[in-house]
């Protein structure tokens, strides 16, 4: 291997890396993937449902043809408290309307298949192979060191996902902050097709995407997520670091007691646990956005802090596609002038700034900062809803109260103050 030279090398096999190298391939250019997993696909955590519209562009009508799992058709979001759980229920046609359709997909399957139409397009791809180094001479990335090999490109993708350690070896960034990243564990329990579209009440095609927040992150910035599957369930919870450090729970704990949960104990009972994973999320938003171009180099997906958590959702696959596509861009348009340098590339920059992503990003610049500095979201919120539902739906022959009353009494322990200016500033930062 060493020696050869390439148009391209792509570091990762996960989404953003597997879509650029099969851009590239597909317009000829030679092209390696390196992997440090066992295969594509092996390394990689999400929750997961894939937004389609990204990858539609690139694989018309994929929901069909590739590895999905069901098509979201039913949003869910609760606030929990130890013993109890509000939910809003959203069931709708729309949600799976072509273009704003979403699927489940298991990200060990879903990566495989991306990783072959990579090689069907001409992409090498090499796994169990780590990367350890960027060849770097007179200011210019010009491939990797991997193991004993050093492996040269015109251009370099960094796709190694959150945590670049490559991307701060060349001073793109900094290492991150704990407020920057949440800490996740995830299973995926297998139950009947049946059993599922039961206590989901769904048919076989449909899926429901649910996030928790309050009790399953144990009052602290973060929650709990569940998707359905064909045949299995896919549920974790994700925790900011910072906030997680405070506490005296493992994200682990918190999963088994999220398990144990009476509104969740009832759906996974007599599943079968055939996965678990951990990993890092990137949720500091357009903050820890690094430097994304420079001479011979490109940063994409979550490498580059692309993902966005609005709470109700959950943004990182299809962002990583979109900066992949963007990057592919840029790649080529230098190959045609046959000049990788930071100004060329800097297309990259120039196309994620003219997408939803770069737009998105600005839009919910301030959430982050937001949910850190707003705990009530995470404790005194879901025991509030609960509190004004136990009261409104308990009958147990005491004198009734006015309903204003109620929840006036339930109000006051947040402080009308807090509640407003918590709401002021939700709305603003969404
Ligand atoms: C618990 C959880 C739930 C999530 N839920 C959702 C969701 O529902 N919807 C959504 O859109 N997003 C979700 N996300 C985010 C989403 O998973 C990521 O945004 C997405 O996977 C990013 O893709 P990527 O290709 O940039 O990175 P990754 O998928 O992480 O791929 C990076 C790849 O690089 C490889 N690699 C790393 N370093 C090296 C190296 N030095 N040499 C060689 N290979 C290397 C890794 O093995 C990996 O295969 C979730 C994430 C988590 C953790």
């Amino acid at each position: 291997m060493a020696d050869e030279k390439f148009d391209a090398i792509v570091v990762g096999g996960g989404i953003a890396g597997t879509v650029a190298s099969y851009l590239l391939a597909k317009e000829g250019l030679e092209v390696l993937l390196v992997e440090r997993g066992n295969f594509a696909g092996s390394k990689n955590v999400s929750g997961g449902r894939i937004y389609s519209h990204s990858l539609e562009k690139i694989f018309p009508d994929f929901g069909r043809e590739a590895p999905v799992e069901r098509k979201i058709t039913r949003e869910k979001i609760s606030l929990m408290t130890k013993d109890s759980s509000v939910t809003l229920d959203f069931y709708s046609g729309s949600l799976g309307k072509q273009g704003s359709d979403s699927y489940s997909v298991l990200r060990s399957v879903f990566d495989q298949w991306l990783a072959e139409k990579a090689e069907e397009a001409g992409v090498q791809i090499i796994t169990g192979i780590r990367v350890d180094d960027l060849i770097v001479r007179e200011g210019k990335v010009c491939g990797v060191v991997a193991g004993e090999d050093e492996l040269e490109a015109d251009v370099t993708i960094l796709a190694d996902g959150v945590n670049s350690l490559l991307a701060q070896k060349i001073g793109f960034c900094r290492e991150l902050l704990p407020n920057q990243v949440s800490v996740s564990a995830k299973e995926v329990i297998e139950l009947p097709r049946e059993v599922i579209n039961d206590r989901f009440n769904c048919q076989d095609e449909e899926g429901t995407a649910w996030l928790f927040a309050g009790a399953p992150s144990g009052g602290r910035s973060g929650g709990a997520f569940l998707y359905t599957n064909k045949t299995s369930l896919s549920l974790g919870i994700v925790c900011t670091l910072s906030d997680l450090i405070k506490g005296d729970k493992s994200v682990p704990q918190l999963l088994e007691e999220f398990k144990q949960h009476p509104a969740i104990e009832q759906l996974v009972r007599g599943g079968k646990l055939v996965e678990y994973s951990g990993h890092l999320i990137p949720e500091g938003g357009l903050a820890m956005v690094p430097k994304l171009v420079g001479n011979g180099v490109l940063v994409i997906g979550d490498a580059a802090g692309f993902c966005i958590n609005v709470g109700y959702a959950v943004r990182g696959m299809d962002l990583a596609v979109t900066s992949a596509e963007c990057a592919a861009q840029a790649v080529l348009a230098a190959k045609d002038k046959q000049d990788y340098s930071e100004a060329t590339l800097k297309l990259y920059q120039t196309n994620l700034d003219k997408s939803y992503l770069m737009q998105d990003l600005n839009l919910y610049k301030n959430l982050p900062h937001f949910m850190e500095a707003t705990p009530r979201i995470f404790d005194g919120y879901p025991q509030m809803a609960a509190d004004i539902l136990t009261d409104l739906f308990v009958v147990n022959g005491q004198p009734a109260k006015s309903m204003p009353k109620h929840i006036f009494k339930h109000v006051r322990k947040i402080g009308i103050a807090n509640l407003m200016r918590d709401g002021w500033k939700g709305v603003r930062a969404l």
